[in-house]
């Protein structure tokens, strides 16, 4: 039994105040949560005051984004060991933003990916195809593409801590949803595809997250999906009623 897991992507969105607002109001109404993996990833500037808030409870903290490289002329950029001393546990990887407006690409995510896992942090790896790749019948090409590359010399022991996000393109903030059945169709054939590349009992251990326009009022419905293990939330993780509803929908 996979233990399901909702993140939440803030982007770039709250400053450390509304930060610390949101999370003490998630803090004391989902304490008493115990069956899901709660993570929010607000963006690096409040990571410090997210993580003093959320210490000792069930809320996880992540990024969205690293460098690869430990140390270094890297202007701008954060290492894994950076979010680590914060108190991250997830990173985010290989987001269609970051893969559209800041020209990621697989041999990136996989660099990111290996650097998160040597941390003994857990990457978030997005893979998802674009609206004209889905109409041209290339949704499965692609996602095997992102995820080959994604995890490329990364070996079984390691890839079974990852966490991968199917988030189609179309899907994100732009309230249109992926069916539960789209949803379900995509996460089989990624969970087949690790079968596949590595053996049953990674494909089993790997937990698989939907992302793409998710909302209180869908989360249950996906939920029921045999291979939707939990969600990424961007713009509903915004919002500390909806956040609550979506983690307490999951169980
Ligand atoms: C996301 O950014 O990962 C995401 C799924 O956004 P939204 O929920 O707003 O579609």
């Amino acid at each position: 039994m996979r233990r399901p897991i909702i993140a939440g992507n803030w982007k770039m969105n709250k400053t450390q105040d509304e930060a610390r607002t949101l999370v003490e109001g998630l803090k004391n109404v989902l304490k008493t949560v115990d069956d899901v993996d709660i993570v929010v990833c607000p963006p690096f500037t409040s990571l410090e005051q997210v993580a003093r808030v959320i210490e000792g409870t069930n809320i996880q903290l992540g990024a969205q984004d690293v460098h690869w490289e430990d140390t270094g002329a890297y202007t701008g950029e954060i290492a894994p060991l950076m979010l680590k001393d914060l108190g991250c546990q997830y990173i985010i990887v290989g987001h269609s933003e970051r893969r559209i407006y800041f020209g990621e690409t697989n041999e990136s995510v996989n660099k990111k990916a290996k650097a998160v896992l040597k941390y003994n942090l857990t990457p978030i790896i997005c893979v998802g195809e674009r609206l004209e790749q889905r109409e041209a019948a290339q949704t499965f090409t692609v996602i095997e593409d992102q995820l080959k590359g994604a995890v490329q010399d990364i070996g079984p022991e390691e890839i079974k801590r990852i966490v991968i996000a199917y988030e189609p393109v179309w899907a994100i903030g732009t309230g249109r949803t992926a069916t539960p059945q789209q949803a379900q169709e995509a996460q089989n054939f990624i969970r087949n595809l690790l079968k596949k590349l590595y053996n049953e009992e990674v494909a089993n251990s790997v937990r698989i997250q939907y992302g793409g326009s998710v909302k209180p009022e869908n989360i249950a419905d996906l939920m029921v999906e045999e291979d939707v293990d939990g969600a990424l939330v961007g713009g509903a993780s915004l919002k500390l009623e909806s956040f609550i509803k979506i983690v307490k929908g999951a169980k």
